[in-house]
């Protein structure tokens, strides 16, 4: 760190910058293979919220390079792995900057690449990758920032402290005074080690022009936003790779009293050094506080970026309508004002376009008059994209006397059999309803992927398991191209969903319960009340595309967001 001066290109963001955003993955534009799914896609949305909206925030990630996964779907409909990497150098500047982490005793370097994030505006914002992959680590430690989500648990804990611990130094050896660090999940709560580390009470633990901070401050600098429903789902490690990987870094009989005595939490270490913690949605507020009780866990719904996921043809109709709407979305209040028939139109535009990529990828010819459902999003178990299928012959039957088509996509974890299961069976389905049913799975989901089918459908589904969900954004997504959400109540349907106006519920509100009645409400729904209303009343339907845009649009996007983390949780 010595002797590092702070670069020309990052200088002036140095000076001004005092909010660090610190995230595992995030979605910038598609050639960048750096998420894996909804996380990423809010950290993103985030980061042009921060663009468009000037607030000042310096975003950390790593770089890896080989991406998240290449999905193939092969001959048996199964799930193929691939690796799926992508050239930084392309979308981003490589900083000269250079810092170590300790890993496993040694000292392995670590440097960043700048990707300025520019909005329509012209403000910008500095995106950090980090990157191991330098000469002067051994072949292994290059690999560190590679795989997105990758390899075993040590491999997991090596990424962590490049993002945390390596964070932190870096933007202090750029010349950052940080005041605010949040933490986009518990994947980077090693940042609050770090800042722990320089506290005042062991100077000899600091190296030379690191600061120092005392526990308390340390809370006072830190912001953790959960994602995490389940305590299962959390990430954990085992002491003894925590040990190995971390050496003598931190005392773990300390580190235990805040990480947890089992196993190192990073969703318990993350409250125990944040100042102001918050779910993603209301309920999953209340399902965090209820797991981890004695913490104060506050709501901050999630949005999505309205610019990024509203199609051509909607983007013109409110450009004209509300010339302001992409930097002050609330003006899509006014959105049930818009004419039926442009709305329409427009939404026919985003089908076509849908229609075109089944086409291309799959070769199956779906009709534009016939209504289109989609599902898309990480395939694994508690998003249940087979509820649909549990009774295959009630499931033909409302068919034949009101048709629908579908189509799915979504990958599963390398490591998740049972997501990979679902995509093989999903894919069986589709062949099975040949004759009946348009179905297609199409491979390979990514955000490209997600702005045409979010936009093209007529109806987004969505079938989680409550209360696993923990807020979803995609059918937000959906709202602002009129496309109707049919959902079962968690995340944030429970806050959006007005029945039969922004959408329709499946099931009642029931976050406890086992979810089994879903499948026949689900089919009940469907038979009686959308497709009815598809067929038979599309003055309606297109009343009820124009609630959700203003009801949904007005106040599910990340310029709100935004906003109340700046004036709730940086400005504290
Ligand atoms: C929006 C998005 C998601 C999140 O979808 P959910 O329905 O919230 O799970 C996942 N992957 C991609 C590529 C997305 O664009």
């Amino acid at each position: 760190m010595d002797g590092i001066q702070p670069l020309k290109t990052i200088d002036p963001f140095a000076q001004r910058i005092h909010i660090a955003y610190f995230s595992m993955e995030i979605a910038l534009r598609p050639e960048m293979h750096t998420y894996s799914g909804g996380l990423g896609v809010l950290a993103g949305d985030t980061a042009r919220s921060c663009a468009d909206l000037e607030i000042p925030v310096v975003f950390v990630t790593l770089v890896s390079r080989s991406g998240y996964l290449k999905q193939e779907i092969d001959a048996n409909g199964r799930q193929v792995d691939h690796p799926d990497p992508w050239e930084p150098g392309g979308w981003t500047e490589p900083l000269g900057a250079m810092i170590t982490v300790p890993i496993e005793g040694r000292e392995v370097w670590v440097r960043p690449w700048l990707m300025p994030l520019t909005c329509p505006l012209g403000h910008c914002i500095p995106i950090l990758l980090l990157d191991t992959d330098l000469e002067q680590n051994s072949p292994e430690d290059r690999k560190i920032t590679d795989a997105l989500y990758g390899g075993d648990a040590e491999y997991r804990l090596k990424q962590e402290i490049v993002l945390g611990i390596g964070g932190v130094r870096l933007l202090q050896a750029l010349g950052f005074s940080i005041h605010t660090y949040h933490m986009n999940e518990g994947h980077a709560a090693l940042l609050g080690l770090q800042l722990l580390r320089q506290r005042r009470h062991h100077p000899e633990d600091v190296r030379p022009g690191e600061p120092v901070f005392d526990p308390a401050q340390v809370r006072e600098m830190c912001v953790f936003t959960t994602h995490t429903p389940v305590s299962a789902a959390s990430d954990l490690f085992a002491y003894d790779v925590v040990e190995k990987v971390l050496g003598d870094y931190i005392d773990i009989g300390e580190l235990k009293t805040i990480g947890g005595t089992e196993a190192l939490n990073m969703t318990r270490l993350a409250l125990n050094l944040s100042g102001y913690v918050n779910g993603v949605a209301e309920r999953h507020a209340e399902t965090a506080h209820r797991m981890y009780p004695g913490y104060q866990v506050r709501a901050i719904t999630n949005g999505v970026h309205v610019q990024t996921w509203t199609h051509r043809a909607f983007a013109r109709l409110y450009q004209s309508a509300f010339p302001h709407w992409a930097h002050e979305p609330e003006v899509l209040s006014l959105g049930d004002q818009l004419k039926d028939e442009a709305v329409w139109s427009a939404h026919q535009e985003a089908k076509r376009d849908l229609l075109y990529l089944v086409k291309k990828v799959s070769g199956v010819e779906m009709n534009a008059d016939v209504p289109l459902f989609g599902f898309a999003r990480r395939m694994t178990g508690y998003k249940r994209p087979d509820l649909l299928f549990t009774d295959m012959e009630r499931l033909v039957a409302i068919a034949r006397k009101q048709p629908f088509q579908l189509v799915f996509a979504g990958k599963a974890h390398p490591r998740d059999e049972q997501g990979k299961n679902l995509i093989a069976e999903l894919n069986g389905y589709a062949r099975q309803l040949a004759n009946s049913i348009p179905m297609v799975f199409l491979p390979n989901y990514d955000i490209r992927m997600a702005a045409v089918l979010v936009a093209g459908a007529d109806v987004w589904l969505n079938t989680p398991l409550p209360p696993m969900e923990a807020s979803g954004t995609s059918g937000m997504k959906a709202a602002f191209n009129g496309v109707l959400n049919l959902s079962v109540l968690d995340g944030w349907w429970v806050e959006a969903c007005v029945e039969g106006v922004t959408g329709w519920a499946i099931g009642d509100d029931d976050a406890f319960g086992t979810g089994a009645g879903h499948a026949d409400l689900l089919y009940e729904k469907l038979d009686q009340m959308v497709l009815p209303l598809y067929y038979k009343d599309r003055g309606r339907w297109i009343w009820m595309m124009k609630e959700g845009i203003s009801k949904i649009g007005a106040y599910f996007n990340s310029q709100r967001m935004m906003r109340r983390y700046a004036t709730e949780a940086y400005l504290r």
